[in-house]
């Protein structure tokens, strides 16, 4: 007896058609499937990749909450996965089949029953059979693993991967913020432009204090006698260290209202979230105040927002309104340079909210930010820029100790050439940056200016080894780790990091893989590095800089 025949009712018929009902096998549909595939994105983009985008943002301070989405998301890939190869058995007309979109009989109704056998699979049971059954079922697996994995894959590249190169230039780039050489005529440098921050009535120094990484009390107070008017902090620098520091060189100095002084929206521990109850955010801000020595901000930002929902979340313009109508906080700012700059600065100019938006703006990078900017002038907001150095290493840096202008110095020019930004900050964390930093202010870009810039672009992308690349490891004859060996020179000459990279690099030694042989070897790597760049001249100076003494 077939096993179908077991459930057959002779006294049962297809209510559509007539025909006889029987047990059926059944799979998921081509639609179904497709359903769950684009389930799975949705739950990735949503779920770990939007937790992971929030880490990034300073929003989400742990992998603990984004836990259950990232359980959520694995279930619907598990299903997705799952629904490639599960058989369904069910009661259904042996003539039409008929069951809706979802399931479709594994044996097309027309070839039951029993005419099928070529195909694999008996036509009664729809149970697959002999080596091409257990191919197709084998098929079926690989090709729903695939598809599931790119699924959840699509969904976190798509969240997540346009962070990659800013998380890069934010997080691990090594940026060398004082020049190699402090030349005699930059001693005692001072502001010498005041721009207009916009619509506030506020003139600002072209050149002006960031506080992320100062330490020093004296810097704040020479900038501040050096004539910058503008200090950018935020409670999340040096956990409310940075606050704490410029409020004590306030105290010092004196002339408070002499000073414009920025902060943002958040704590010792980060960003705050959008739906932060609007008390909280107050409460922060006043946390600031006290830190800081005053009875106000003359500017409060959105912190580092990459996102259009909290940049209008509800509970921070209420805080504001509130703030202000307290005589707490006197203007409204964003600061952004996320991977979605462009799109939260056009919404900040389209909102008629924000009084100042703060901006990664740099040569050679965020291309139509011109454009953005220039709107954000011609509407009345304050434009400063940020993050004008990114890209500067100390390594590259070294071909340019002749150049009697700093890197820093023609980075500065180039933003300030734009004459719809209102000032630029800068992280002023030594005294020599006041010399060094404020050169620049006031003077006009100049040919030589754009000329260091570009050669500079050429030079770092002819000497940076791209980590994880490993075009050239085929072409060594010796099977050395061309890439790793390089890794650790650049520890070594950009971060600074000698012991750690001699450490590791003995470690290569001890295993036979060091560039010992490179000096004498015909080099057949030479023309392998997609990058162009010359391997065994790195690989020699890397082990003249690496080997033990
Ligand atoms: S020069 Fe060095 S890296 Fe290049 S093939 Fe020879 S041993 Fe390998
Ligand atoms: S030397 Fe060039 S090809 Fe080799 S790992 Fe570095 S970047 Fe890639």
């Amino acid at each position: 007896m077939r096993e179908d025949d077991a459930s057959t009712d002779p006294n049962a018929a297809c209510s559509r058609c007539g025909g006889e009902l029987r047990s059926v096998l059944f799979r998921f549909s081509w639609p179904s499937r497709i359903a769950l595939l684009v389930l799975t994105f949705a739950a990735t983009f949503f779920g770990p990749a939007a937790h992971m985008s929030g880490m990034l943002e300073g929003v989400a301070r742990g992998w603990a909450p984004g836990i259950p989405t990232g359980i959520g998301a694995l279930a619907v890939a598990a299903l997705a996965f799952s629904a490639g190869f599960v058989r369904l058995r069910r009661t259904a007309c042996a003539r039409c089949a008929a069951t809706g979109w979802l399931l479709v009989p594994v044996t097309p109704p027309e070839r039951a029953p029993g005419n099928d056998a070529t195909r694999g699979e008996s036509a009664a049971t729809g149970t697959v059979t002999g080596r091409r059954g257990f191919l197709a079922a084998a098929g079926a697996v690989a090709a729903s693993a695939v598809a599931t994995i790119g699924a959840g894959f699509g969904g976190f590249v798509a969240r997540f991967g346009p962070w990659r190169p800013v998380a890069r230039n934010i997080f691990f780039a090594e940026v060398e913020r004082t020049a190699p050489v402090q030349r005699p005529e930059w001693a005692g440098a001072t502001v010498k432009s005041y721009r207009a921050l916009g619509r506030t009535g506020a003139w600002v120094s072209d050149i002006s204090l960031g506080s992320g990484a100062i330490d020093d009390v004296r810097v704040a107070i020479r900038a501040l006698e050096r004539g910058i008017n503008y200090f950018d902090t935020a409670p999340d620098y040096s956990r409310t260290g940075s606050e704490q520091l410029l409020g004590q060189a306030i105290r010092q100095v004196g002339g408070r209202d002499r000073i414009f002084l920025a902060s943002k929206f958040c704590t010792a521990d980060g960003h705050l979230p959008p739906d932060t109850p609007v008390p909280d955010i107050i409460r922060a801000v006043e946390g600031s105040l006290t830190r800081l020595g005053t009875d106000h901000l003359d500017l409060v930002h959105i912190h580092s927002c990459d996102q259009v929902e909290r940049l209008m979340a509800p509970t921070f313009h209420e805080a504001f309104d509130r703030l202000k109508e307290q005589g707490k906080a006197r203007f409204l700012g964003v600061s952004t340079h996320t991977p979605h700059l462009e799109t939260v600065a056009r919404a900040a100019i389209d909102s008629r909210r924000f009084d100042v938006m703060m901006l990664a703006y740099h040569h050679g990078m965020f291309t139509h930010l011109g454009q953005i900017i220039d709107e954000a002038h011609a509407k009345g907001i304050g434009v400063v820029a940020m993050k004008t150095l990114k890209g500067a290493k100390a390594a590259n840096l070294a071909g340019f100790r002749d150049d009697a202008t700093a890197y820093s110095q023609a980075a500065f020019r180039w933003v300030l050439s734009n004459p719809s930004v209102s000032c630029l900050v800068v992280s002023f964390s030594k005294l020599e940056h006041c010399d060094e930093y404020l050169y620049a202010s006031g003077t006009a870009l100049e040919h030589k200016d754009t000329a260091l810039l570009e050669r500079y672009d050429r030079l770092a992308s002819a000497d940076y080894c791209r980590p994880h690349c490993g075009a050239c490891l085929d072409s060594c004859v010796n099977h050395l780790p061309i890439d790793t060996v390089l890794r650790y020179d650049m520890y070594f000459a950009d971060y600074g990091r000698t012991e750690l990279a001699r450490e590791k690099y003995a470690r290569l030694t001890a295993a036979g893989l060091d560039a010992s042989s490179c000096a004498s070897c015909p080099a057949p790597c030479a023309g392998a590095c997609p990058f162009e760049l010359p391997i065994r001249a790195k690989m020699v100076r890397a082990h003249e800089r690496l080997r033990s003494a």
